[in-house]
């Protein structure tokens, strides 16, 4: 049985004053029964955010995490150290990350594996360009980009991830996708998951992330296959975060 579940990513954005802000205003009657939601901080605030919420309702992630366990590698965050410090979740393959830092196909994988194996959710993002959605390439790219991780995986650890199906055209841009072009895309990440295995598809959370906001997410989260959002921009005003998560229950 699938649930609601809502993320906020902060990116580079934000402060302490804000996650306190969050604190005070997103209390458990301020989340609808049934959906849970997360805030995916700057990792300066990742400590002030599991304090503030380690009663509920929020659960904390980071936003990115080296797939090494320790080392020579400056200013690189492990997930032992995200998981030490109470994150629960992390993104991985965020389309900034892939293309700002060069995080290929394998330096995703690589990363997946390291925040499973330390306990930690990975929240896998997955998006065309617009590029390729004109070029009729978007089920290649999103399905190459599901199969390069979910084929590195066990079947076990495969049951472990969230996907998120950002498309790139439409992050930050505040060009949404239509709940039927958002849904049809979810629909053949769905399909292709069940050729893993039945409860794979069956159980996995899709959320759905580019340029969602109060006005328009009741739609995209009424889709069949759209389980919850991953949410940039609207998810650093409090109210905005809120009407979202009310709108996914
Ligand atoms: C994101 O960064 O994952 C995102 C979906 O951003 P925005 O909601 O601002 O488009």
């Amino acid at each position: 049985m699938r649930t609601p579940f809502i993320a906020g990513n902060w990116k580079m954005n934000g402060s302490r004053e804000l996650v306190e802000r969050f604190g005070r205003q997103v209390t458990s009657a301020a989340l609808p029964e049934g959906v849970s939601a997360a805030l995916m901080v700057p990792f300066p605030y990742l400590e002030a955010a599991v304090k503030t919420f380690e009663q509920g309702p929020l659960v904390v992630g980071a936003q990115t995490l080296n797939d090494q366990p320790s080392g020579a590698f400056t200013g690189e965050v492990s997930g032992g150290m995200l998981a030490e410090l109470g994150v629960r979740y992390v993104l991985v393959g965020h389309s900034e990350r892939r293309a700002l830092f060069h995080e290929d196909e394998a330096a995703v994988l690589s990363r997946v594996r390291a925040a499973l194996a330390t306990g930690l959710v990975p929240v896998l993002c997955l998006g065309e360009t617009l590029e390729e959605r004109e070029a009729e390439r978007t089920e290649a790219v999103v399905l190459g980009q599901l199969e390069a991780v979910l084929d590195g995986l066990e079947a076990d650890q495969r049951q472990r991830l969230v996907v998120a199906y950002e498309p790139v055209w439409a992050i930050g841009t505040g060009r949404t996708a239509s709940p039927e072009q958002a849904q049809a895309v979810h629909e053949v990440i769905r399909a292709r998951l069940g050729r893993y295995s039945a409860s794979l598809a069956a159980e996995m959370q899709l959320l759905y992330g580019g340029s969602m906001k109060a006005s328009n997410a009741a739609e995209l989260l009424a889709q069949p296959d759209i389980d919850g959002g991953l949410v940039g921009g609207a998810s650093l005003q409090v109210d905005d975060f809120l009407a979202i998560c009310q709108s996914a229950g």
